[in-house]
């Protein structure tokens, strides 16, 4: 007699859940909005200032049905994160996923860097992060289930030389510690907490770099890898759709990597 079939297609489905994505109206977050929406779950798209990118990529999701929405937070602001939360709350009751995605790199030497842009970068990648979490985990907690994805960095591993952003290497170092904390403390309420930590990938943010450096890629991204190449957002996608599904119902505190092979060596 054959062995029962299990369907495993539907462990990666999405369909009912409802995602909040920060930053996702361009670029990484754009992506991963992208991809929970196509396995069926509703996304809020926070963002700070494209607030008109993101209705469109909501209007799109919803085309067929369905209640995703956009909405502007600085998720740097505690009070605009207490306005997110009471939106996500009234409108959808619960939260099933997380991704905490916004992120800022203000580069410069240390030596000269200014203590504001140091601020500026703690407060959007681990204050944002920290207190979006603890909103949403909130609801995640009565609920007694969800999962948070918090968008980390290889430069939380190792330090990218000849960069100089040691703000955003401390900020994705604290953003994996964070993680690993807040899976441990919110394991006993059904919660998984786990980071996604790409190499380089190639997105506005990464653009500005290559205006200053345009060899960058050919000489250091790309060599630095041992797939010898960089990264396309939609390589993350099924990475965060993993995490946020069934599929990965064990796993919690882990720092998943995506970066063709960047931090092996
Ligand atoms: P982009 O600069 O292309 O996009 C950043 C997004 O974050 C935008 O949607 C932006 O919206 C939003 N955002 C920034 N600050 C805030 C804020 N205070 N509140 C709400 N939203 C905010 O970045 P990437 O897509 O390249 O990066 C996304 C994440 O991935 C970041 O955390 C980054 O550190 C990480 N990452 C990126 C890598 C890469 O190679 N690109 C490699 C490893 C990690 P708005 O413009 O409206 O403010």
């Amino acid at each position: 007699m054959a062995a029962p079939q299990r369907d495993y297609a539907r462990l990666f489905d999405l369909t009912g859940r409802k995602a909040v994505v920060t930053g996702g109206s361009r670029g990484i977050g754009k992506a991963l909005a992208e991809a929970l929406a196509a396995q069926g779950a509703d996304v809020a798209i926070v963002v700070r200032s494209t607030l008109g990118l993101a209705e469109e990529l909501v209007a799109g999701f919803n085309a067929g049905g369905g209640d995703s929405f956009a909405i502007q937070a600085d998720v740097s602001d505690p009070a605009d994160v207490a306005r997110l939360a009471a939106e996500v709350e009234s409108r959808w009751g619960r939260c099933d996923i997380l991704v905490n995605n916004a992120g800022i790199v203000l580069p410069g030497p240390a030596e000269d860097f200014p203590l504001d842009a140091w601020r500026q970068t703690m407060s959007v990648n681990l204050d944002g992060v920290f207190l979006v979490s603890q909103a949403l985990g909130r609801l995640m907690i009565r609920q007694k289930k969800g999962s948070i994805i918090n968008i980390g960095s290889m430069s939380g591993r190792i330090v990218n030389w000849p960069f100089r952003h040691a703000a955003y290497n401390v900020s994705k170092a604290g953003l994996h510690m964070l993680t690993k904390c807040l899976a441990t403390e919110w394991a006993e309420h059904g919660i998984r907490v786990n980071a996604l930590a790409p190499g380089y990938i190639m997105t506005e943010l990464t653009e500005e770099v290559l205006r200053e450096h345009p060899d960058v890629v050919e000489n250091h991204w790309a060599k630095g890898a041992v797939m010898n190449r960089i990264g396309s957002v939609d390589e993350l996608a099924g990475s965060v759709v993993y995490l946020a599904s069934d599929a990965a119902s064990f796993t919690t505190g882990e720092i998943h990597t995506v970066d063709g092979g960047l931090t092996l060596r």
